[in-house]
């Protein structure tokens, strides 16, 4: 049977098509800068890129482009073969605690949402509606990044601040990536056999967040009402005192929004080194002795190791710590930095299967604490969440 897993950006659009429950990735593709001249089209065809360059006016454009690419590229033979497509969508708040198959009732709930997702939600719709109008008598499902989270309780989720804010206007954590924290803490469980396991995931990507998950459930996470909160990122701050906004915009004669900006988009290693967002970069620079890019590193590994700890206490014990997406599948002196900062806690680095790549344990035998690389899925936890919604 096959799923179509679907990640609309502003002016993006992403998607995987699957083979379920094999799980097997028939092809994937990105339809880039739509709305721009610039815009192109992008499909594996027999394991190989093929790029067209072509007037791509809006989302409904792009999703007539995906559809059509399938047959042009004999990738599928009819549009009956698509059982089913998924869609990511940024923000589910309060209002759904698991997936959604999309009615026109679903879409009306989700744009109630997007004061709370401003960014995102109007593309997740964009591009579920496009795909609504492509295939009509295919069902489609709503897969939110919040819903794991949707376990937290209000100690976790609650903000000390006016009680009103939050019912007033919703104002709490919500936490993302959730999709990829269930993933990736599903397989760890099932590799540690043991479903009650205290499991720690750091998804460490340019957008990274931390998740601990007690038996199954996310018991808290990292990032809050927005992305902006929890630990130091690519581009992005992490926590700050908020007081910097006020002190900032008075200093530098922006408005808030702005200096909000520069916080998610100047800040993190970016704004530490001045020299780059990416990891590698990061790390090529502090062994060349460049002191920011050390800060840089060393602020987010105290980070993460601080959060870290606090869910051990919240937890009371942790049985493994995960790693995940580009920096934690691909990062061996991340991972050892963050390992080494919290072996108090009785986790040991086996230094060679840190070294790899791929699904692995990376702690020794005898590490109290285990770790591991688990590479995350998140369009694979996408379609199963199609077929489990399909089966219902
Ligand atoms: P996103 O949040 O955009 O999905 P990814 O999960 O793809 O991000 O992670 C992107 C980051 O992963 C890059 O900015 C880089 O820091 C890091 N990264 C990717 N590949 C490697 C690699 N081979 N070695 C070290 N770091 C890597």
């Amino acid at each position: 049977m096959k799923i179509l897993a679907v990640n609309a950006g502003s002016s993006s659009l992403k998607f995987q098509l699957l083979e379920m429950p094999d799980e097997m990735v028939i092809t994937s593709g990105i339809v880039e800068r739509i709305g721009y001249d610039n815009a192109e089209f992008t499909i594996k065809v027999n394991d190989k890129k093929v790029t067209e360059k072509l007037e791509i006016k809006n989302h409904k454009v792009a999703v007539h482009l995906v559809v059509e690419g399938l047959i042009k590229h004999k990738i599928i033979k009819s549009l009956d073969e698509i059982k089913g497509v998924g869609h990511r969508v940024v923000q589910g708040g309060e209002l759904f605690k698991d997936s959604a198959i999309i009615t026109d009732e679903v879409v009306e709930k989700i744009k109630s949402l997007n004061d709370l997702a401003p960014l995102h939600n109007p593309a997740n719709i964009t591009g579920i509606q496009a795909f609504r109008e492509a295939l009509p008598d295919v069902i489609q499902v709503a897969v939110f990044d919040t819903t794991f989270h949707q376990t937290m309780n209000e100690l976790a989720y609650l903000y000390a601040a006016p009680y009103e804010w939050y019912k007033k206007y919703g104002v709490r954590k919500y936490g993302f990536h959730g999709t990829s924290h269930q993933y990736v803490s599903e397989r760890a469980a099932e590799l540690l056999d043991n479903p009650n396991a205290k499991i720690i995931v750091c998804h460490l990507g340019n957008g990274a967040s931390l998740c601990a998950v007690d038996g199954g459930k996310s018991v808290d996470t990292s990032m809050g009402l927005t992305p902006l909160e929890g630990i130091p990122m690519g581009t992005r701050s992490g926590n700050v005192d908020p007081a910097v906004l006020m002190l900032i915009a008075a200093k530098e004669n922006k408005t808030y929004a702005e200096v909000l900006d520069d916080l998610n988009k100047k800040s993190g290693y970016l704004g530490v080194s001045g020299i780059s967002n990416d990891s590698r970069d990061i790390i090529d620079n502090m062994n060349k002795g460049d002191y920011r890019s050390m800060l840089a590193h060393k602020i987010q590994i105290k980070r993460i190791a601080d959060y870290i700890g606090s869910y051990y206490v919240y937890m009371g014990g942790l049985d493994a710590i995960v790693f995940t997406a580009g920096i934690g599948e691909n990062s061996p002196e991340i991972r050892k930095g963050i390992l080494e900062a919290i072996s108090v806690l009785g986790v040991t680095v086996d230094e060679e299967q840190n070294s790899k790549r791929g699904e692995r344990m990376v702690s020794t035998s005898d590490s109290r604490v285990k770790a591991f690389i688990i590479p995350t899925n998140e369009e694979v936890m996408i379609a199963r969440e199609v077929i489990r919604l399909e089966n219902l």
